[in-house]
């Protein structure tokens, strides 16, 4: 892609209320931009970011059985007083329509996705089911701020799952943790998993995924020698204990941000609905759900908090829009752009005529993890420079092309 064709260009100026690094980055770089507080644009590049997550999560959640779908955003309110949510979810945004008719908008989708699949599960032959969406969720958080990583307007993953036994459930539990941390592995981050409360309908645990930076909102106890890791908000230890699991470490006190997480939600929405099925024995029986999130736009900005330096983003391989920036000082790139592109290689080509020093600048704020420069100095040699390194190599284009395979 050439550069000059993206509308949303980098900008000198920092946006005025960014209290987050990912806020000023991701608005500076114009990767995404903020139409009020919580609700955000992804424009080209930003997009292409939020794409490349949301495709390794969803090759993951594949790979695991589920079965994607696409739920409505607009529900209605009876769901809701089903479950009770209408009453105690502090977040949920209501909607009136001109005739007083009211409605939620989706911020999670229990009571939509509950009715919709065990209407269909008749018998115990059809469990267990696991099924998941990608999409905007809505939340009228008291304070949206720390830039993507709390909107009131964010992009989830939400899969939902149905067994048959809360044995069958836990099986289930144990695959889906181990997806996630791959995934975050693939995401280029490290993700402790995170015992805490089941949230307000739950007595049970549930777990969440946490990583460590200090633009997240939660403080976790995590043990300094195996993988314990508990929410200070439940916690029954304090910094320093000794670790109840391993009986050899301490525990160390860090703040971090929620990616994702795992919750046991037993029969409550099963039952809440009145949706049963025949067990083996020939009963009738409520099916055992499991819900488990992953903020892919929150990810996002985590990423951008835990990867960049003075001069801006440096992305992940995994999840950069683009492998390689191009820039040209003096002569041409046109031909070189061509060819590799041709060789299958994702190229981001500063075709600007601007000044070199402005090139370089913008190259190291937008933060692809390979930086090319054609120059008339260096007799057809390219430079190749790796955006987390500060060496540079002069290459021949046929060792550039080996390289960059
Ligand atoms: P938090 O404690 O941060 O409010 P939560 O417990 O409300 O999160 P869930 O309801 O389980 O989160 O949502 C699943 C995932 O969606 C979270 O793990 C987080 O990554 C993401 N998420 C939740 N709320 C927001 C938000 N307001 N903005 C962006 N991402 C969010
Ligand atoms: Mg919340």
């Amino acid at each position: 892609m050439k550069y000059s064709k993206i509308f949303s260009k980098t900008s000198k100026q920092p946006p005025k209320e960014a209290d987050t690094i990912n806020h000023r980055l991701l608005t500076q770089a114009g990767y995404v931009d903020q139409l009020m507080a919580g609700v955000y644009s992804y424009l080209p590049l930003g997009l292409k970011v939020l794409n490349k997550i949301e495709n390794i999560v969803r090759e993951e959640m594949v790979a695991i059985g589920g079965q994607e779908i696409l739920m409505p955003i607009l529900h209605p309110k009876t769901n809701w007083e089903i479950t009770g949510g209408w009453q105690s979810i502090d977040v949920l945004f209501k909607v009136k329509s001109r005739i007083d008719k009211e409605y939620a908008l989706g911020q999670s989708e229990e009571e939509v996705v509950t009715p919709l699949v065990l209407g269909r599960v008749k018998s115990y032959h059809q469990l267990p089911i696991a099924v998941f969406q990608i999409h905007w969720k809505y939340r009228d958080e008291l304070r949206a701020k720390s830039g993507i990583l709390r909107g009131r307007e964010f992009y989830m993953k939400d899969m939902y799952s149905f067994h048959e036994t809360q044995e069958d459930f836990q099986v289930f539990y144990e695959v889906a943790k181990k997806a996630y941390l791959k995934i975050f592995k693939r995401l280029g981050l490290t993700a402790k998993v995170t015992e805490a409360s089941g949230g307000s309908f739950s007595k049970k645990i549930s777990y969440e995924f946490m990583v460590l930076t200090d633009a997240g909102e939660d403080d976790i106890l995590y043990c300094s020698e195996c993988d314990y890791c508990v929410n200070v908000e439940i916690a029954k230890e304090k910094s320093q204990d000794e670790c109840k699991m391993c009986h050899k470490g301490k525990l160390m006190i860090a703040r971090a941000s929620e990616v994702g997480n795992v919750f046991d939600l037993g029969q409550k929405y099963a039952k809440d609905f009145n949706l049963s099925f025949t067990d083996k024995e020939g009963n009738k029986q409520f099916a055992f759900e499991g819900c488990y999130g992953i903020g892919i736009s929150r990810i996002m900005g985590v990423i951008v908090e835990k990867f960049h330096d003075k001069d801006g983003i440096i992305w992940p391989e995994s999840v950069a829009p683009f492998q390689v920036h191009l820039i040209s000082i003096g002569s041409d790139a046109e031909s070189l752009y061509k060819e590799l592109c041709d060789a299958g290689i994702s190229v981001l080509y500063d075709d600007r005529e601007i000044a070199v020093g402005q090139k370089l600048a913008d190259a190291d704020l937008l933060g692809m993890p390979i930086r090319l420069i054609l120059s008339d100095k260096n007799n057809g040699k390219i430079e190749l420079k790796k955006r987390t390194e500060e060496k540079v190599e002069l290459l021949t284009k046929s060792d550039l092309l080996m390289r960059l395979h």
